[in-house]
């Protein structure tokens, strides 16, 4: 088996023009970036508007090995086979980070057969958005540092600074760092902190905003720090809204490009699930809507993380109603919920398995809760067995659940036809009564314990002293009324990432609160996970090359 980059680099592409003329786009409605990338223009979005939405089938899976499970490959996939079928669709993803590129975990194009392409621009620096998102977010704290050396006219609190720079690598010894040192013309001294970009508040507002007003609007409200009587200083405090929208201005307009099967894909925003929202763009999401009869897009890591809060947050405030979910579950995952080591997944375990599929059973009901039809795929792996299959087909059939075997990672578009054909009985024959976890009212402490009891299984939460006080003083400064942003391992339906399968009797531990006031939710950090990622002993990076001749090796 050829590995994913020489799938992707003797894919034969069709030029996007063409891509999008297949699907009604004039040239005068995208702007090429190249030959087989372009964004699609605010004017065609106007134009559209008003046709009517297409189902919308949102792809999650259970918690992840560290490999991933196969949620970007089944999309694809599953995409392709929907084209198979002669059906309208239309693919909506999030554009990878660099971070896991050259960490563990690698690009976010899928694999094998089912892959968008062309896949290493995708991977890399693709059309500049993420470029985009960090100039915008590091402008914004170089304005803030200025505006206290220059007088601080705000009365900013140098210690109550919360705006954090950005930068789209893992880099773990800028998580902690000091600034301003040296003489006074250097700035004022202060403990100063690092995200990834795909953590930025900045990432989460375009993701969420529908247009440049909305935009504007939400990078005017971000707090960036508080001053020394405690009161909330903004980005339009500091001026610099009006210089970050610009920076910005083509970041928002949603990308095409293709799969290896040519079925259009719109791959736009990227928050990290575990510590972000984990959703592609409202922008691109509702523009697939308007465009095709079917969308699939993916959520982040497992239905935990990803799936809630594309259902507690994306699809609540952009007011979005999926018809479907698919829920991916592989045997690799499952056996490592039940215990097996990594380096022994290959090999044939039963009795592994089924100590492990309580995972997927708890996020079958997890997904039940949201009111949206559920559909669990298996994506098959070459070392999987005839027994592995059936025990897991059996499962879901015992629970009343559809079940469809996935092979597009082999087989491409072919291999997931059995898988659109259940997605599509499943849209016409059971309806969706979507419904968020818990309502908007609730108050913030009622929300994370909601999330934590009814979807991680957890027997209650506990606060940090400083959590509690965040959420006092959030709540004070009127915010009550936004959904949360849970930040935890994907590892874990717990907090901690060593209890696999399904934990009970276990806490969760709110270690940190804080509001994204413009990207309109406040973000509950649990456990020891951190914003901003290290490197493993052996990055993926140590693979990665160059040749004299400009092929690129080793990108996965
Ligand atoms: P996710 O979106 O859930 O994180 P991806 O679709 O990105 O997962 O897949 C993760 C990795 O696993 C990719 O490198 C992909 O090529 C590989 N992969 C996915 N499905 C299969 C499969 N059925 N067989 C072998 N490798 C696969
Ligand atoms: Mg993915």
């Amino acid at each position: 088996m050829k590995s994913d980059i020489e799938i992707a680099q003797e894919a034969v592409m069709l030029p996007i023009k063409e891509v999008a003329q297949n699907i009604g786009l004039t040239e005068d409605d995208i702007e090429l970036y190249g030959k087989y990338k372009a964004k699609i223009s605010n004017e065609y979005y106007e134009k559209i508007k008003g046709n009517e939405d297409g189902k919308l089938i949102l792809v999650t899976a259970i918690n992840p090995t560290p490999a991933g499970e196969g949620k970007t490959t089944v999309t694809v996939g599953l995409g392709e086979a929907f084209g198979r079928l002669n059906k309208k669709a239309m693919i909506a993803l999030r554009e990878p980070s660099l971070g896991p590129c050259f960490g563990i975990k690698g690009g976010a194009a899928g694999g094998g057969y089912a892959q968008v392409v062309p896949m290493e621009d995708l991977n890399l620096h693709f059309t500049g958005d993420f470029h985009a998102i960090t100039s915008a977010n590091n402008l914004l704290a170089a304005m803030l540092d200025n505006s206290i050396q220059q007088g601080n006219e705000l009365n900013i609190d140098p210690n109550q600074v919360v705006w954090k720079r950005c930068v789209d690598i893992n880099d773990r010894v800028l998580r902690n760092i000091v600034v301003g040192l040296g003489r006074k013309v250097d700035g004022v001294v202060r403990e100063d902190h690092f995200v990834i970009t795909v953590a930025s508040e900045i990432m989460a507002i375009l993701c969420l905003a529908n247009d440049y007003a909305d935009l504007k609007e939400r990078l005017g409200k971000i707090i960036v720090a508080y001053t020394y009587d405690g009161e909330p200083v903004t980005a339009k405090d500091i001026k610099a809204v009006g210089s970050m929208a610009v920076l910005l201005k083509d970041a928002m307009k949603p990308n095409l490009i293709q799969t290896l099967e040519h079925t259009p894909a719109l791959v736009h925003g990227g928050p990290f699930a575990n510590i972000a929202h984990g959703c592609n763009s409202v922008k691109a999401t509702k523009t697939a809507l308007k465009m095709a009869d079917y969308v699939i897009t993916e959520a982040g890591f497992g239905a935990d993380l990803g799936a809630e809060k594309f259902l507690d947050i994306k699809c609540r405030k952009a007011g979005l109603k999926p018809d479907c979910v698919v829920l991916v579950a592989t045997v690799r995952a499952l056996k490592y919920n039940g215990g097996v080591s990594k380096d022994e997944l290959s090999n044939e375990n039963v009795e592994a398995l089924a100590k492990g599929i309580v995972n997927l059973e708890k996020h079958i009901e997890n997904l039940q809760q949201f009111g949206v039809p559920v559909v669990v795929t298996l994506n098959r792996f070459v070392t999987d067995t005839e027994a592995e299959y059936e025990f897991i087909k059996n499962f879901c059939e015992e629970r009343g659940c559809e079940f469809a075997l996935a092979e597009v990672w082999a087989k491409g578009g072919e291999g997931g036809v059995a898988l659109a054909q259940k997605v599509i009985d499943t849209i016409e024959n059971k309806p969706s009564n979507y419904k968020p976890l818990y309502p908007d009212n609730m108050s913030i402490k009622e929300k994370i314990e909601t999330v934590a009891t009814k979807i991680y299984g957890a027997e209650g939460v506990t606060y940090s002293p400083e959590a509690e006080k965040a959420i006092a003083n959030i709540e004070k400064l009127g915010y009550g009324d936004y959904p949360v942003c849970m930040a935890k391992t994907q590892y874990s339906l717990s907090d901690d990432k060593t209890k696999l399968g399904r934990p009970t009797g276990f806490t969760i531990n709110i270690r940190e609160v804080y509001i994204s006031a413009g990207a309109g939710f406040v973000v509950a950090i649990t456990g020891s996970i951190m914003t901003m990622p290290g490197l493993s002993k052996k990055p993926a990076a140590y693979g990665i090359d160059l040749t004299d001749d400009g092929k690129i090796e080793g990108l996965f």
